[in-house]
């Protein structure tokens, strides 16, 4: 195999840097399960505050913020809306039915995104033949569309028609911080209208494990039992969870660069010949694009710049490929990027 040397597969890559290993050298350490773990402890009250919320719980993985949070809102035989392209519904396994008992219910939209409308529209009525409706979930960003930034707006209208029909309100926040750099609203303005919330530490924030969910005191207490449930309590997590608050501290602000980086990489791509790409909505850290006019498939294409450059896409479809920039990137990754791509299409 070719050494990778440009990896855009995705931001998860991220390796945790030599200051942030010393910081979990560092950390004081307890027992997690017994919530003797001080820097647990710590990690959760910041991204508590971060989020406006009452209390926060640090888990193993996104993925199991979704589960424990969807446990704790719904029962076996509901329903949650989120958009069809959404990550519970495509990568996590048929988690919410197989775990929770939960239907989910896809509703289309452009860019990831849905309506106050549809909401209203996709609500059922209370009878006793239908499942009801109990949640939904919005993803901020969200991933496989591009990156996109839910407007503040469509979130407080998504969410108020969510609460007039007695809906929880969930926010799948694994980018959050991208948004929040982005858009330049805060955080905890983004989570207000929701009932749990949760951001992923190992995405773009580039630590090794962890995830944390916030929402009310009540909602945590319940986290707590899910969490215990699937198998996520655990002990000295002191050592993972002292990268994520080094992440919080160091890698936010410079989320920028690698939002700066993905337009780069899109207007590049958007001028070879065949790559479709609309470089101007690229909002966070990454560029979806089709190579379809180019007479090769994705496939090849991936192929190609990874054996011939060690420049590694994510193959999405036939013709579609995904690139993610961050913090591992060397300096020239975006130059090498699009030379490689360039020269993948000349055969
Ligand atoms: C990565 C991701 C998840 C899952 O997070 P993990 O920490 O990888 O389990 C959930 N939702 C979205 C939108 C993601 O990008």
């Amino acid at each position: 195999m070719t050494a990778i040397a440009v990896d855009l597969f995705s931001d998860t890559v991220t390796r945790p840097t030599a200051a942030m290993r010393r910081a979990m050298a560092d950390a004081e350490v307890g027992d997690e399960q017994n919530r003797e773990d001080p820097t647990v402890n710590r990690l959760q009250d910041m991204v508590a505050e971060l989020l406006g919320k009452e209390a926060a719980l640090f888990l193993p993985s996104g993925t199991m913020c979704n589960q424990v949070a969807f446990g704790v809102h719904c029962r076996a035989g509901d329903e949650i809306l989120l958009h069809e392209t959404a990550h519970p519904l495509l990568y996590e396994s048929g988690g919410p039915a197989a775990l929770v008992g939960a239907i989910m219910r896809p509703l289309p939209g452009a860019r990831g995104m849905y309506t106050a409308d549809q909401v209203r529209q996709a609500v059922r009525p209370a009878v006793h033949y239908m499942p009801p409706t109990r949640a939904l979930s919005v993803e901020q960003t969200a991933n496989i569309v591009g990156g996109v930034c839910w407007p503040l707006e469509q979130i407080e209208q998504v969410c108020a028609a969510g609460h007039a029909a007695g809906l929880m309100c969930h926010m799948d926040g694994a980018r959050l911080m991208n948004a929040v750099v982005a858009s330049g609203t805060s955080a905890d303005r983004f989570a207000r209208p929701f009932d749990s919330v949760w951001l992923d530490l190992t995405k773009g924030l580039g630590a090794p494990v962890g995830a944390v969910l916030a929402g009310s005191q009540a909602f945590i207490e319940q986290a707590w039992v899910f969490k215990q449930r699937l198998g996520g309590a655990m002990r000295q997590a002191g050592i993972i969870a002292a990268a994520g608050i080094y992440a919080l501290q160091h890698h936010v602000n410079r989320l920028a660069d690698d939002h700066d980086r993905a337009r780069r990489l899109a207007r590049g791509l958007a001028e070879l010949p065949g790559i479709a790409v609309d470089a101007d909505r690229v909002d966070t850290n990454i560029v979806i694009f089709d190579v379809r006019g180019t007479g090769i498939t994705g496939e090849e294409f991936g192929h190609r710049t990874l054996e011939r450059f060690g420049v590694r896409f994510s193959v999405l479809g036939p013709t579609l490929v995904r690139a993610v920039t961050h913090l591992d990137l060397p300096p020239d990754g975006v130059e090498r990027a699009l030379s490689a791509a360039r020269a993948a299409l000349r055969g």
